[in-house]
């Protein structure tokens, strides 16, 4: 399983499939991709269940465009491998569009708590954090800050990435026990499980402690922790070869 990541100039379809193509290695039932267009409004998504061809073959079918998007691998642990499974998964609203490699431990208590009135649409236990994102944000949170106090109520692991249909400009990041790296470049970002998925667009990464989130811009990186103290963070450069 794994997680691609990119935002920056050029359309980012085909660099998310060759991600994903990379981290093929690490096993996985299902894949999909999400891209967030500026001149559209929803995020549009297209997830498979099984390879990576038969993504690539309806992405291809589909009119994709933008510079933004997420892509995933998925390892089922919670809800049989299917399209409905399959991640991007979405809330309500579909203002949050998520990707999740991991186990979320408390997801049932978390549901009971938090989602008793929100109709789940898969049967995974990463739904219910895109729901509860969603949910503190309509209470009245930033969406950092909603963030912040969705993954401090997680009890498990995790390696994620978040698009927000409101702010098309940027990917948020975060991970508790699974790996996750953001790659940088001159004109261009990138988020990924292993920095090989993305060695086709830079060597130069920043690793990610965990319980920290990262806010990710085509020309940035922040990154800050759970109580919302930002972190600094030197770059390293990989030595290997594509
Ligand atoms: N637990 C999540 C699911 O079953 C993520 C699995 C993964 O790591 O790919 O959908």
């Amino acid at each position: 399983c794994g997680i691609v990541g990119y935002i920056g100039t050029k359309n980012v379809k085909d660099i998310l499939l060759k991600g994903l193509e990379k981290l093929e290695y690490r096993g996985y039932d299902s894949a999909g991709l999400a891209i967030a267009d500026e001149n559209q409004g929803d995020t549009q998504i297209v997830k498979e269940k099984g390879r990576i061809a038969t993504l690539r073959a309806e992405a291809d079918a589909a009119d994709l465009d933008g510079t933004t998007g997420i892509g995933h691998t998925r390892w089922a642990t919670h809800g049989a491998p299917s399209a409905r499974n399959a991640h991007p998964h979405q809330s309500t609203s579909k203002r949050f569009t998520l990707v999740h490699n991991g186990v979320i431990e408390n997801y049932e208590e978390l549901k009971a708590e938090y989602l008793a009135d929100v109709e789940l649409v898969s049967e995974t236990d990463t739904e219910v954090i895109i729901q509860m994102i969603e949910r503190f944000v309509t209470e009245g949170h930033e969406v950092e800050a909603a963030l912040r106090k969705t993954l401090s109520l997680l009890k498990g692991s995790y390696a994620l990435a978040l698009l927000d249909t409101n702010a098309k400009d940027r990917i948020y990041v975060g991970k508790n026990k699974s790996p996750l790296l953001v790659g940088l470049h001159d004109e261009a970002n990138v988020v990924a499980s292993d920095s090989m998925a993305m060695l086709h667009i830079t060597k130069t990464f920043v690793e990610l402690m965990d319980k920290e989130i990262v806010t990710v811009t085509r020309d940035g990186v922040r990154i800050q922790d759970l109580e919302g103290t930002e972190v600094t963070r030197e770059p390293f450069t990989a030595e290997l070869d594509e």
